[in-house]
């Protein structure tokens, strides 16, 4: 199920309203969680939106390629994710 983060409804969002983002890696299974530490650390090297910060993201196990060669299954959550109804 690849989906590229540049169509992605979210792509012009901000890195700071993201919580954390999930990233793990198809090619050898590696997962990780980008913390707010984490994201707000790219923010201030000057990686505004959720886009951008798709093309930076890699697998730290794997070596380093292009990023439309690597196979991450990234899923974000948005600061403002907190559900839209109750049930009362
Ligand atoms: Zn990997």
């Amino acid at each position: 199920m690849a989906r590229a983060p540049v169509s992605h409804p979210d792509a012009m969002r901000l890195v700071v309203e993201l919580s954390s983002i999930y990233v793990a890696c198809d090619d050898c299974g590696h997962s990780r969680i980008l913390e707010i530490s984490n994201l707000r650390k790219a923010a201030d090297l000057g990686v505004h939106n959720y886009m951008q910060l798709c093309r930076k993201i890699r697998c730290s196990e794997c070596p380093r390629v292009p990023p439309a060669l690597r196979n991450l299954t990234i899923r974000p959550t948005w600061v403002d994710a907190a559900p839209l109804y109750t049930v009362a």
